[in-house]
């Protein structure tokens, strides 16, 4: 295998050129072949419905070389199932589970020489995406449809690695409608949060942690990421209709409660911040970055929870332990791994 010659243990959270992508395209009410290709670029007409009415969905997900050298990839089922949960709420065609797979499996296996190496920290970032692509004018849901997986070696998301870092809170900014689609994966969303999110960047913030957006009295998403916290030997992370369920988080979750932890998914007022223990944000990018203090912008209030630059105790377990799930250095007894079959 020609190894690519890039600086492993230093990768960002940044695209890089791989060698292939995969494509399959909905037409005439059915799925097409599997197509590799090795552009980075697609033809798409200039009145395609993503391109004007937001068509589109996205996903994220891991593949690991693990530390027995096997290929690893991560709850790959639950990506799928969400894709189609994605797709229906923009009224796109549903992707079916086993077809995901087979093209999660195949264009990794068709960049395997990017899966980074067992000890660098880095990891296969696959992004999956879905797009409405037959020309419209009217606002109606497109005949066709196109998925796309492309592979980028990553590195960590956050450039301080596992150290908290600060997130302000604000009520004048919205990521999602109560009613809307901050249940479902889909681009629309993250362009609907860019404002806020520069807004915390340009004062020094990581990201914004949103309130609910009907009430603002309740925590929500952390910037693109769910949110939860420790406190007296629990795990506690908000019930919302506004959350994107996190595939990391329902795996925190099981860990808590391997832990004997209790765990309670519910509304978590924003006054309650005062007393837990931990906080932290999750998902597959970063699996968990730890923070260290909320800062409310609208009243002054700031919560506190690390004053040391470290990461809690019970966040770093639960980190370890789904990283070393990942990197097949710990049984995995949920059987959340798909092992590769690569010759
Ligand atoms: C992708 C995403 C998450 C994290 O989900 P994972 O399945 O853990 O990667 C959380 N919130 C939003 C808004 C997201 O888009």
């Amino acid at each position: 295998m020609n190894i690519p010659d890039l600086d492993w243990k230093n990768l960002t959270f940044s695209y890089t050129k791989t060698d292939y992508n995969v494509r399959c395209t909905y037409k005439d009410g059915k799925w097409g072949e599997i197509e590799v290709s090795d552009s980075e670029y697609l033809p798409l007409h200039i009145a395609a419905s993503c391109l004007h009415y937001g068509q589109e969905s996205f996903e994220g997900l891991k593949a690991f070389r693990g530390k027995d050298g096997k290929v690893r990839i991560f709850r790959m089922e639950e990506n799928a199932k969400r894709f189609i949960r994605s797709a229906e709420g923009t009224m796109m065609a549903p992707m079916p589970v086993e077809l995901f797979c087979e093209m999660v499996r195949k264009v990794v296996k068709l960049n395997e020489r990017f899966i980074p190496p067992y000890g660098s920290g880095a990891s296969l970032y696959i992004r999956p995406f879905e797009i409405g692509i037959s020309p419209l004018i009217g606002v109606k849901p497109a005949s066709e449809y196109m998925v796309i997986m492309l592979v980028t070696p990553v590195g960590p998301y956050f450039k301080e690695g596992f150290k908290p870092t600060k997130v302000c809170m604000s009520r004048e900014y919205d990521r999602v409608a109560p009613k809307g689609t901050g249940s479902i994966k889909v681009g629309g969303n993250y362009g609907a949060s860019l404002v806020a999110g520069e807004k915390a960047h340009s004062l020094g913030y990581s990201v914004m942690l949103y309130l609910d957006p009907k009430e603002k009295k309740y925590l929500d998403e952390c910037g693109a990421a769910n949110f939860f916290a420790i406190k007296d030997n629990k795990y506690i992370t908000p019930y919302s209709e506004s959350i994107l369920p996190s595939i990391t988080n329902m795996s925190l979750v099981e860990l808590a409660k391997d832990l004997g932890m209790e765990v309670e998914r519910r509304q978590i007022p924003v006054e309650e911040l005062k007393t837990f223990e931990e906080a932290s944000a999750c998902g597959t990018a970063a699996v968990c970055s730890p923070i260290s203090e909320v800062h409310d912008l609208d009243t002054g209030e700031k919560y506190v929870f690390s004053t040391d630059g470290k990461a809690g105790e019970v966040t770093t377990k639960l980190y370890n332990k789904l990283r070393a799930i990942q990197y097949g250095e710990e049984p995995d007894t949920h059987e959340w791994c798909e092992i590769l079959e690569v010759d």
